[in-house]
């Protein structure tokens, strides 16, 4: 489990930053992978998290 793509756009640029957590560097997001799927979270110039709603119908196609 070292390169996975962004679940948001697609892209390779990925970086881990904590067990289960990465950062894509293109879309600055940063997400998290676990046995219920996957959320997503925006990152504010504070560094706060802010949770990115998944589209109804999308999560559990995002593999
Ligand atoms: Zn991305």
């Amino acid at each position: 489990m070292d390169t996975l793509n962004c679940p948001s756009c697609g892209s390779r640029n990925v970086g881990k930053v904590g067990t289960g957590q990465f950062y894509c560097w293109d879309c600055y997001i940063e997400f998290s992978l676990s046995h219920r799927g996957i959320r997503m979270y925006s990152v504010e110039q504070d560094g706060e998290l802010t949770r990115i709603e998944p589209q109804l119908g999308s999560e559990g196609a995002l593999r």
